[in-house]
């Protein structure tokens, strides 16, 4: 019975989304229907985009992950929400946006996937439809069948932003009249939330947890690749600034002593649940997802498609 209301709810919702009220019908409907994307499996690779507030944020959440799908094959594409022009000590504007394109850019270079950074004011961001809208164009445009960001609990606005964006663009990216100019997926993308810290209104819970042993080198050199943040502006912020190295080997050890964390023991036990005790209590370095309930719930088998790389 519950189910049979939700069904019911949802087609009455979709029949208000898709143009099903009286408003401007007659000269719809001698239009043809719009183009729907046919599902994207047709080359048996598989589409993951992950979006951030900021250029560096997905690196630090998903990096390991994306250098795993694209040393399988897979597409990646890494969107920055904000173009990161707030994000210095002593650089700012167009200036500093160029200068952490061209970062983000390398990164994605560095690790074989595509890095997109779009044109919103860091520091800025919120929760507009202009803004819902191009993250529905970016995840139909990839035909995504893996949508990774934020929660919106987080302590900066933008993060917070750009989770509550994703969740909104979630199931619209179904609905044809939504942003019109770029065609609707014919099914609605598994979403899932990059771990975080935070505790409040509820904590981060891992469904998935991938060992990235194998790639934290690399990983860790596409977070080298923004020098602005990882050896400027954050070590400003937190007031040491002056503990980077000067030297680019040196830094990057440096990097990898204060950026790659073991896993929190939440992550520890779905580690140990998908590969078992021995292996799930050697893993030194992992990240995590959360399955967000707005889009296709995963069964195993379709978990097991999306994480190739899981035993
Ligand atoms: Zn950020």
């Amino acid at each position: 019975m519950k189910r049979l209301h939700a069904f019911t709810v949802l087609s009455w919702f979709t029949l208000c989304l898709s143009g099903g009220a009286p408003v401007g019908p007659v000269a719809r409907a001698q239009e043809p229907s719009p183009e729907r994307t046919q599902p994207p499996s047709a080359d048996g690779k598989l589409n993951i985009i992950a979006f951030g507030a900021h250029p560096d944020d997905c690196d630090q959440r998903a990096g390991g992950v994306a250098a795993k799908y694209a040393a399988l094959g897979h597409r990646v594409r890494f969107v920055a929400v904000t173009n990161g022009d707030a994000g210095h000590q002593t650089e700012g504007g167009g200036a500093l946006a160029a200068r952490r394109r061209a970062e983000a850019r390398e990164a994605g270079r560095r690790i074989g996937i595509e890095y997109i950074v779009l044109d919103n004011h860091d520091g800025e961001l919120l929760p507009t439809v202009n803004a819902r809208e191009q993250i529905i164009r970016q995840i139909r445009q990839w035909k995504a069948d893996l949508v990774l960001a934020p929660r919106p609990n987080d302590y900066h606005p933008d993060h917070r932003y750009t989770g509550a964006l994703v969740q909104d663009a979630a199931y619209m990216v179904v609905v044809p009249n939504v942003a019109p100019d770029t065609p609707a997926l014919r099914r609605n993308p598994v979403f899932m939330y990059f771990q975080d810290g935070f505790q409040k209104p509820n904590a981060f819970s891992p469904d998935i947890a991938v060992s990235i042993d194998d790639v934290i080198d690399k990983k860790l050199d596409m977070m080298d690749a923004h020098v602005s943040q990882f050896y400027e502006w954050l070590p400003w912020v937190a007031g040491n600034l002056d503990t980077v190295p000067k030297d680019a080997a040196a830094r990057k050890r440096w990097l990898r002593d204060t950026r790659a964390a073991a896993p929190t023991s939440a992550v520890r036990a779905a580690l140990v649940k998908r590969y078992g005790a021995e292996r799930g209590n050697a893993v030194r370095h992992a990240e995590a997802f959360e399955i967000c309930e707005y889009g296709t719930r995963p069964d195993d088998t379709t978990i097991r498609k999306l994480f190739p790389f899981l035993p």
